[in-house]
């Protein structure tokens, strides 16, 4: 039988098995939509109302992100293990962190951290202008065979270390981390637009909470904090 390597980004496929490529279709049947309402329903009971992030989560099938073993649980709203050790964060996460990042459409949004790229995708559906920072080379080097990227092709990715973010793009009209920084980076907050915001778990005794830091038009910044999460930690420098 032909086989070729699976492209998606879990742990149990990535590298390891090889599936035939009928198998791996990018389908969205009945039953993955009724699968996904269900999960948004109780998104919205934990709080979400904010349209625009609720209709990318029903757009965008988080079952294309995990290897189709996982249907069946792919609209759990849990965190999944990806490759390198990472991790799909949990649908309510993303909504949370989508929510508060207010997105008009257009926006220039950077993201640190892209992993299997689902919150990329899902700003990118609310009409975000999306920038996409990954550490890890295997990773990135995954992403970019994604096929589902020709289904977004203003999202920008780049391998690089999120702490620096990039300056020659910036500023950002808004800035998500979706890894657990140990302080706020400095060079991320310069980048931020006068007006905008930027959102990441922060890491504090005892868990991690969610921070929303506005920049006011003359640079002054005001904090607000939320609930705490779990993140994998926000590391320095590239990996190879
Ligand atoms: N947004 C992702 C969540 C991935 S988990 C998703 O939707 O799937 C967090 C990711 O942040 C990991 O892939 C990790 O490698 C990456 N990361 C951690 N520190 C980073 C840094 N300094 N710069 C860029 N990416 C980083």
């Amino acid at each position: 039988m032909e086989t070729t390597k699976c492209f998606c980004l879990c742990r149990p496929c990535a590298g390891i098995f090889y599936i035939a490529p009928d198998m791996r279709k990018f389908e969205d049947s009945y039953r993955h939509k009724g699968l996904r309402k269900k999960l948004i329903d109780s998104i919205k009971n934990k709080g979400i109302s904010d349209e625009l992030v609720l209709n990318a989560l029903m757009n965008l099938p988080r079952h294309f992100f995990l290897d189709t073993a996982l249907d069946n649980i792919a609209y759990e709203d849990r965190a999944f293990p990806i490759a390198e050790g990472q991790t799909i964060s949990q649908p309510y996460t993303v909504a949370y962190q989508s929510q508060l990042l207010q997105i008009k459409p257009n926006e220039k949004v950077l993201e640190i951290g892209t992993g299997s790229m689902y919150q990329a995708m899902i700003l990118a559906e609310m009409g975000a202008r999306v920038f996409t920072i990954e550490r890890q080379k295997g990773l990135f080097d995954l992403g970019k065979k994604f096929v589902l990227r020709k289904r977004y092709p203003t999202i920008k990715y780049f391998f690089g270390d999120g702490f620096e973010g990039l300056p020659t793009f910036a500023p950002f009209d808004k800035i998500i981390i979706t890894a657990a920084a140990p302080f706020v980076p400095p060079k991320l907050i310069e980048q931020l637009k006068p007006g905008g915001c930027m959102v990441l778990p922060l890491d504090e005794e005892g868990g991690q909470r969610m921070l929303r830091i506005w920049k006011n038009e003359e640079g002054a910044l005001k904090e607000e904090a939320f609930e705490q999460f779990s993140f994998v930690p926000m590391l320095s420098g590239k990996s190879r």
